[in-house]
């Protein structure tokens, strides 16, 4: 059967218990009991298909990557403990000791420590590149690269990279392209459809909407997820709770239309922004004038819920704008139906060399909103107090 891709967030991967449940069942169990000795032997084997132990595999977790798989394209889908366990675990999987990454200079910050600070700890090196430059991509291509790895849009900069042609050079040269589609989520983007190999997510945003649950998953084909990333995650266990891949199966219900209103509300916010005089620059896929708009408009469904703006003045200027917000939340997370406003260059891009973070373009009057369902006037109101001087 071949659904929407409403209908699948609201219906995919989903096999009743037997109970009749309208509402995906939970199951809190670490362990799997066997009819005899007979029966563990065989699953212990991979004889006989069926639950273990829930560090590899749950019903509830199950569910949840079945239907996450529909909605991205993928064969498969296995959830992880968070975003970066996702994205650790791909690493693991697929890439040994002497292997070389190219990663996109506009990815989160801890994503891009991974790479720098703990991978490279391992034998494997990553040169970092523009997201939208795909020659500078392929004059970083070594013997020894195995694996391309961005964001589309970046955050906090909505820099947009071309998936399909990342797609080519990374087979042309033997190499997995690993999309972290985090930001658009499937309801938006479907990296796979452009050739990506793999999908990590960090649940923790979008997929769950309401800020409660940390969590991650990986997409991709069977292959490579039964053979390469399964067995990395049954003997490293970074697996996810079943009460967490339960919030996520709720959150994928609402996915596609909390997107689009996210999307909606994220495009009149950045209108509002262009036109306010105390606003010098507005970063947002959507504006006719964002350099990358024609290749977003062919990659997504719509323009996403993240809008960043720069104020003149700096860092005082940008904490100005943030401490005279009274209904924002001032936090680093984003993709939550409540907005969320964030000071890049003193919080996820603290950690960055100043230096490397004004050549990734992060500046001191930066501010990144994830912009959430309340009523547009009110958002724009508390946003307002700081920008204007009226708190
Ligand atoms: C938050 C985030 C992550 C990490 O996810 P966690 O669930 O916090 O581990 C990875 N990638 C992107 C784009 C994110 O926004």
């Amino acid at each position: 059967m071949s659904w929407g891709a409403d209908t699948t967030g609201l219906r995919g991967g989903w096999e009743r218990t037997g109970e009749q449940e309208h509402s995906e069942a939970i199951f809190p169990t670490s362990s799997f009991s066997f009819a005899s000795a007979a029966e563990a032997a065989a699953r212990f084997s991979g004889d006989e298909p069926g639950n273990i132990y829930s560090r590899f595999t749950n019903p509830t977790v199950r569910a949840f990557e079945n239907r996450l798989a529909a909605m991205e394209g993928g064969e498969r889908a296995i959830g992880m403990a968070s975003g970066m366990a996702a994205i650790l675990a791909t690493c693991l999987s697929l890439l040994r000791m002497g292997d070389h990454v190219i990663c996109s200079l506009g990815v989160f910050g801890t994503t891009a420590s991974l790479f720098a600070n703990q991978l490279s700890r391992f034998g494997i090196t990553t040169d970092f590149v523009s997201p939208t430059d795909p020659a500078a991509w392929a004059a970083a291509v070594r013997p020894e690269t195995r694996m391309l790895f961005l964001e589309t849009p970046s955050n906090p900069l909505t820099e947009v990279a071309d998936i399909q042609a990342l797609a080519d050079l990374a087979h042309e040269n033997d190499a997995w392209l690993v999309v972290d589609n985090c930001f658009c989520t499937p309801a938006l983007q479907r990296p796979l459809d452009f050739g990506a190999d793999l999908v990590t997510h960090s649940a923790t945003k979008y997929l769950d909407g309401q800020g409660r649950c940390v969590g991650g998953a990986v997409v991709g084909d069977a292959k490579t997820l039964d053979e390469q990333i399964f067995p990395f995650l049954r003997t490293a266990g970074p697996s996810m709770s079943p009460f967490n891949a339960w919030v996520f199966l709720k959150g994928l219900e609402t996915l596609g239309v909390r997107m689009r209103a996210h999307s909606e509300q994220a495009q009149a916010l950045a209108h509002w922004l262009v036109d306010h005089p105390q606003v010098e620059r507005v970063f947002y896929t959507g504006l006719p004038d964002h350099p990358q708009r024609d290749l977003a408009a062919r990659q997504q469904k719509a323009f996403g819920g993240v809008v960043s703006f720069e104020v003149a003045g700096g860092r005082e200027a940008a904490w100005r704008v943030v401490d005279a917000t009274q209904m924002l939340s001032i936090t680093a997370n984003l993709g939550d139906v409540r907005t969320t406003i964030t000071h890049p260059a003193s919080t996820t891009h603290g950690r960055v060399p100043a230096e490397q973070r004004l050549a990734m373009g992060i500046h001191e009057g930066l501010v990144r909103i994830s912009v959430g369902l309340e009523d547009l006037e009110d958002i724009q109101a508390d946003l307002d107090r700081g920008l204007s001087g009226s708190a």
